[in-house]
C-alpha cells in the first residue's frame, strides 16, 4: 500500500515567524536561517488561535496515524516539500513485569524504534531535510554519533540534496555503513562529536554546505517536538507523571516541552507538566553536572566516553534550554553506569521481548535510580524513551552448541 499523506488544505501550516530562544529577537520565516545573531537556537512560532480551529480532536481523528497528522503545528508550507519513507507513530509499550517488580503504578517504554532508519532521529531530520528542499538548499553538513546521519543521508537521497556526514571514529560500525548505504559521503574522524562539528562548520563555510548540526538549524526540533505531541494523543491528552529522556544534544526533550506548551495554548491539555527528567551516562555528563551546580550554561564534559554513543555530547549547543525546561518541570539531571545501561537492555530483553538501544536501557537505569533515592515515587505514572532499534547495537552471544554427532 502507498503511504499516502494527508495534506489536502490549501493551507497547510501556520508559522509566523522564528524567535531567538535566548533573546526573543524575532526572524522571518520562509527564509534560510541559522543559529540567531547571538548563536542560539532559533524556535518557530505559529499563530496558535488559527492551529487550535483547525486542528481540533475531531479533526486529527479522521487522520492516518503518522507525524503530519499534527500539520498545522509543523513547518512545511508545500505538501510537494514532503520527503517520506512513512513517518508512522509509535507505540507505547507496557513493561509489566518490572512494574510489578518495582512496584509501580505505571511504567512504559515509547518505542522510537519503530521509525524509518531505526531511530527518532528521523522525525527531527524528514522535518529538516523537507524544509531544506523548500527554502533552495541542495548540499548539507551534519556532525553525528550514528543515528542522526542515517537519517539525514536517507532523507537528502530522497530529496535529491547532497550529504556529508562525519563521525567519531568508534561510532557503531553499522550507523557509519548504513550513512553511506542511504547514499552519503561518510567520513570517520578521529575525535568527538564536537570535534565533527568544527569540520563542519568550517566546510560550511568553504563549500557551501547547509549546516544541519543539533538545533543549529530551526526544524529538527519541530520534528522532535512531534514525540510531545503524539504521547499526549495516545494517551487521551493525559501527561505521565515523570518522563525520562536520554539526553546528548536535548532536541527531543526541548521539543516535548515546547509541544506540550503548544498543546495548551490550542486547549487540547491543561496546564500539568510532566517532570522532566535528563538522563545522561556516567562517563558524559555535563547537563547532570550543570543542573547540579545550579548553573544555566553547561561546561564541555573531558574525555567523553559511554556505550550509549547516542547521549556521548560532551557540549549542547541548547543547554540552556534543556535545563530551563528540566528545572520548570521540577525534574531533574541523573547519571548512570555503562554496566546498568548493559544489565538493563539485557533485563529488558530477556523478560518483557523488547530490544532496547543503549540509551534506552539508561533510562530505565535512570529511573531504578530515583526510584531508589525518592527521587520519583511507585505511584508515578513513568513514560521512558527508547530512541534507535536494539538491532542497530553489538549483542552478546548467548548461543549454546548443538552436537549433530556428523
Ligand atoms: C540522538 C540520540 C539520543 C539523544 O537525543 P537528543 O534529542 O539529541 O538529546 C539518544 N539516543 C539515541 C539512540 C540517539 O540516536
Amino acid at each position: 500500500m502507498r503511504h499516502d499523506i494527508n495534506l489536502t488544505a490549501e493551507r497547510q501550516t501556520f508559522v509566523t515567524h522564528l524567535e531567538c530562544s535566548m533573546t526573543g529577537e524575532r526572524f522571518a520565516a520562509d527564509e534560510l536561517h541559522g543559529l540567531s545573531n547571538v548563536g542560539r537556537p532559533l524556535l518557530v512560532r505559529y499563530d496558535l488561535p488559527g492551529v487550535a480551529a483547525a486542528m481540533t480532536r475531531d479533526a486529527l481523528a479522521e487522520r492516518p496515524a503518522d507525524l503530519w497528522r499534527y500539520r498545522e503545528l509543523l513547518p512545511v508550507r508545500r505538501r510537494e516539500n514532503i520527503v517520506t519513507l512513512g513517518e508512522n507513530a509509535t507505540p507505547i509499550i507496557p513493561l509489566d513485569k518490572i512494574a510489578a517488580d518495582l512496584g509501580s503504578a505505571a511504567l512504559w517504554v515509547k518505542d522510537e524504534g519503530r521509525l524509518p532508519t531505526g531511530s527518532f532521529k528521523a522525525r527531527g531530520l524528514v522535518m529538516a531535510i523537507s524544509m531544506a528542499r523548500e527554502l533552495g538548499v541542495t548540499s548539507i553538513a551534519m556532525p553525528t554519533n550514528g543515528n542522526a546521519g542515517a537519517a539525514a543521508a536517507a532523507y537528502a537521497s530522497r530529496a535529491g540534496i547532497e550529504a556529508v556526514i562525519f563521525c567519531p571514529a568508534d561510532t557503531p560500525e553499522i550507523n557509519v555503513r548504513e550513512i553511506a548505504a542511504q547514499g552519503a559521503k561518510v567520513y570517520r574522524v578521529d575525535g568527538l562529536i564536537d570535534d565533527c562539528g568544527k569540520l563542519v562548520a568550517a566546510g560550511a563555510k568553504a563549500n557551501g554546505w547547509f549546516d544541519l548540526s543539533t538545533l543549529k538549524e530551526p526544524y529538527r526540533i519541530e520534528g522532535k517536538k512531534t514525540m510531545g505531541l503524539e504521547l499526549a494523543e495516545q494517551l487521551g491528552w493525559q501527561l505521565p507523571d515523570v518522563i525520562f529522556y536520554p539526553t546528548g544534544g536535548g532536541t527531543g526533550l526541548i521539543g516535548m516541552w515546547k509541544a506540550f506548551d503548544e498543546l495548551e495554548a490550542i486547549g487540547l491539555i491543561g496546564p500539568q507538566r510532566p517532570r522532566m527528567v535528563a538522563v545522561q551516562a556516567e562517563g558524559c555528563a555535563p547537563i547532570v553536572r550543570a543542573f547540579e551546580q545550579g548553573e544555566r550554561h553547561a561546561t564541555r564534559w573531558q574525555d567523553a566516553h559511554t556505550v550509549a554513543a547516542g547521549i556521548r555530547v560532551p557540549q549542547a549547543v541548547g543547554d540552556f534550554l534543556i535545563l530551563d525546561a528540566v528545572r520548570a518541570s521540577g525534574g531533574f539531571a541523573i547519571s548512570v553506569s555503562d554496566e546498568a545501561i548493559v544489565a538493563e537492555v539485557e533485563e529488558v530483553g530477556r523478560r518483557e521481548g523488547l530490544l532496547l538501544c543503549p540509551e534506552g536501557g539508561a533510562t530505565l537505569a535512570a529511573y531504578r535510580k530515583a526510584l531508589r533515592d525518592g527521587r520519583v515515587s511507585s505511584g508515578d505514572s513513568v513514560l521512558l524513551f527508547n530512541c534507535a532499534t536494539g538491532l542497530k547495537y553489538p549483542m552478546a552471544d548467548h548461543s549454546l552448541r548443538w552436537a549433530t554427532g556428523a
